[in-house]
């Protein structure tokens, strides 16, 4: 029986490891969340792992709903150590934001097989995460339904080029005019997959393209030069990628996170699984065009920061943080995550090659920058 470690398990991605793991019978050894405490509890009984994870506050609320089992409740403090050192070779991270770095980093220092969903992870210190996995022979298999693809397209080769898919989100066609009107109720509202809330907010600016673009350089070695978006409707094709002979291959498949989680959970092995066959005979057509990047403005940046590397892309990725946080409190407009990302950007000190304490004091200034904007 294989035994996992799920961080994140109470999320968009972490409930449906959930069912992969309901579907082959995996053992979960430990699982963490933040606050949900009530769905913490039922997934403890109904896994019974050595440990859940949640955060301080949630602590003592856990631990009285759980006095009855055998689960030991920690503080998210130990998070990483719960990680690198219960029993289990494999950890999926599907935490949310930089906030799943350090994890990560642990899980590959332990030698572990990094499943990652936390695509935040690569963004902000995928030199140190890349250096880490090198140093210890870990394994980091992609989630993220792009990445996973390109992974399955690659035949050993060199490269020419990525085509990186994107739906291009709710607000697709759309100008400033427009999206200065668009409320978090509108941006919420995701044409075809459906997830955590600061993805879909980022699906809909297509910074999450932009975060995909950096992750797959992170993850492939590719340069960003070399990855094209397309924004493809239907989210059918999940990505491609053409060799030197200019043949392209691509991996297609009904949009559900569950086949991209259990391929890297059962890597290199393909196993029946919980996503509806597509059929094809029944697709009208598969459409793509170019994303526009006047409009769209977070896709550009985020190439800019990766070109220039070091510590920008956790600028971005921090300052996007705070905006698409304040945006769904209401305290900016849709169009002011664009703005105050890009100021935070322009603010940045650059550092070549930085050590994590660099990119969490990054992080937090990239924070501070666009607060001081509202
Ligand atoms: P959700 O918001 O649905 O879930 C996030 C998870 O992280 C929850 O378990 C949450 O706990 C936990 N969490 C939040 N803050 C912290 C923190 N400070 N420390 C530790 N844990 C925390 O997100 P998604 O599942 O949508 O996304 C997770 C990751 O996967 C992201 O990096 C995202 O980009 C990536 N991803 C998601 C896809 C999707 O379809 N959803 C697709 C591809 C990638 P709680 O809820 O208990 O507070
Ligand atoms: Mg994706």
């Amino acid at each position: 029986m294989k035994n996992i470690i799920l961080l994140g398990a109470t999320g968009s991605i972490g409930t449906q490891t959930c069912d992969v793991a309901r579907r082959h019978g995996f053992r979960i050894t430990a699982l963490s969340g933040h606050s949900n405490v009530k769905l913490l509890e039922e997934l403890s009984r109904e896994f019974s792992p050595l440990y859940a994870v949640v955060g301080e506050e949630y602590m003592g609320d856990l631990k009285t709903r759980l006095g009855d089992t055998s689960v030991k409740v920690v503080p998210e403090s130990e998070i990483h150590s719960v990680a690198a050192q219960c029993e289990g070779d494999t950890v999926l991270n599907a935490v949310m934001g930089i906030a799943g770095l350090r994890s990560s980093l642990a899980v590959l220092e332990a030698g572990k097989t990094l499943c990652l969903a936390n695509k935040e992870s690569m963004v902000t210190g995928g030199d140190l995460v890349n250096a880490m996995a090198k140093k210890t022979g870990a394994k980091i298999l992609p989630v993220d339904s792009e990445h996973s693809a390109i992974f399955q397209c690659l035949d050993g080769n060199k490269v020419k080029k990525i085509l990186l898919t994107a739906s291009g989100g709710p607000f697709y066609g759309k100008k400033r005019e427009f999206l200065d009107t668009v409320t978090p109720e509108d941006a919420l509202a995701h044409p075809t997959w459906n997830m955590g809330k600061k993805i879909t907010i980022d699906s809909a600016t297509l910074m999450n393209k932009g975060l995909e673009l950096i992750e797959a350089v992170q993850l492939f070695g590719v340069s960003p030069d070399k990855i094209e978006v397309l924004v493809h409707r239907q989210s059918i094709v999940h990505s491609m990628v053409q060799y030197e002979d200019n043949a392209v291959l691509a991996q297609c498949g009904a949009p559900d996170m569950r086949t991209c989680i259990q391929y890297a959970l059962t890597y290199p092995e393909r196993k029946a699984g919980l996503a509806k066959e597509l059929d094809f005979a029944s697709l009208a057509a598969l459409t793509f065009a170019r994303p526009d990047e006047d409009t769209f403005t977070l896709l550009p940046l985020c190439r800019k920061a990766i070109t220039r590397g070091g510590n920008l892309p956790a600028a971005v990725n921090g300052a996007n943080e705070a905006a698409v946080d304040a945006f769904l409190r209401k305290k900016i407009g849709f169009t002011d995550i664009f703005r105050v990302v890009e100021r935070a950007y322009e603010k940045a000190f650059f550092i070549e090659n930085p050590t994590v304490e660099d990119i969490f004091e990054t992080d937090r200034a990239a924070r501070r920058a666009v607060a001081e904007e509202y």
